[in-house]
């Protein structure tokens, strides 16, 4: 962090109010950071910036590798910020941690938008769990609204659990298809098809065309099988080619769509709060299971109760419960030693 550790407080929040970028991106770093000074002075100036975020729409993005996600961005954000808009673009990709370095968000992948001077591009933080890498993203979009962006694309690989880490902290979850494999779905789940609010089948272009809108006729089959969406909107499945820009107005368009049926119909609001809810159920899972597993001396007991479970002498639920009793009985001996401490404090 070099210097800016030593910033205080309204030098970030008045910083990324101005929509300073500098100040916004040492901002986002001490989200990212794991050093607990970093982390506290980011809480706080995420909660300063708090009532100032929220106004923009979340867009998630997900399609396998190869199916054109950095090529369909960069040519749909180069269309919306004709329009005046600023956009931010996250990644969520916890295997970066794996693949040293996330590719997701990558400047080299979308020269045009890296320049671009209302358009922010933040890659996937590296080396983290999907916990965490899920708890950053969702604060740097609180963040990059409070400092004036009001389109958040959120993108991330079409594999594994990502996409349903993305679907809780989007408004819109748009899916990129290829042409002509519409029958397996592509190795995508299930459960993602059916999350989308949107499938555009992607390289309809020169001899896919066609292909591509038998794909596209597939999807909007298959799609009928699903029971209706809470939001009550029914997801429109479409074709476009991010290379020669067809189709993508009409999926701008969509989202906008999207955006004043849902708030007229309350579903906006509702998801927002729900996913908020749930944010704050998530951070006491993660809390309890940091505290537990960093709890002081519980390491032996934990690793003999392991043994246990291995030798099948006790059973994983009856071996879980009494590690817990040792924890709450450890907090418990802490919270006896601090106490003294906070009356003479008072
Ligand atoms: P990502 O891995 O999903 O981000 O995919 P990329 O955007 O990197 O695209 C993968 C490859 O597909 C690149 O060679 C792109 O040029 C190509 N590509 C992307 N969109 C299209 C399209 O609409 N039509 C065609 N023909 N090729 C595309």
């Amino acid at each position: 962090m070099g210097r800016t550790q030593h910033k205080d407080v309204s030098y970030y929040t008045e910083g990324i109010l101005a929509g300073n970028r500098v100040v916004l991106s040492q901002a986002i770093t001490l989200v990212e950071s794991r050093l607990p000074q970093h982390q506290a002075l980011a809480q706080t100036i995420i909660e300063t910036c708090l009532p100032f975020s929220g106004k923009s729409i979340r867009v998630g993005i997900t399609g396998v590798p190869g199916v054109g996600k950095s090529t369909f961005i960069e040519a749909l954000g180069m269309k919306i910020l004709e329009e005046g808009r600023k956009m931010a673009i996250l990644a969520v990709d916890p295997s970066s941690q794996i693949s040293k370095g996330s590719i997701l968000g990558d400047k080299t992948r979308m020269a045009q938008l890296a320049v671009a001077p209302h358009a922010y591009i933040r890659p996937s933080p590296a080396g983290d769990s999907l916990g965490g890498v899920t708890r950053k993203t969702r604060e740097t979009i609180l963040l990059c609204e409070a400092a004036g962006f009001d389109l958040i694309l959120v993108e991330t690989v079409g594999v594994g659990q990502s996409e349903v880490a993305v679907h809780s902290m989007v408004d819109f979850f748009l899916l990129l298809l290829l042409p002509g494999a519409g029958d397996e779905l592509q190795g995508i789940k299930r459960g993602i098809v059916e999350m989308a609010d949107l499938i555009a089948v992607n390289k309809s272009d020169g001899d896919n065309a066609q292909k591509a809108l038998h794909s596209a006729a597939d999807y909007r089959n298959a799609l009928h099988l699903f029971p209706p969406k809470e939001s009550n909107w029914i997801p429109p499945v479409v074709t476009c080619s991010a290379i020669n820009g067809t189709g993508l107005d009409g999926i701008w368009q969509k989202i906008l769509e999207y955006q004043v049926f849902t708030q007229d119909n309350g579903f906006f609001d509702h998801q927002r709060q729900q996913q908020t809810k749930n944010w704050f159920h998530d951070s006491i899972g993660q809390l309890l299971t940091n505290q537990f597993y960093q709890s002081p001396g519980l390491q032996d007991e934990l690793s003999s109760m392991e043994q246990k479970v291995l030798n099948q002498e006790l059973s994983p639920a009856h071996a879980a419960r009494m590690l817990l009793q040792s924890f709450w009985k450890v907090q418990a001996g802490l919270w006896a030693q601090e106490k003294p401490k906070f009356k003479g404090e008072k």
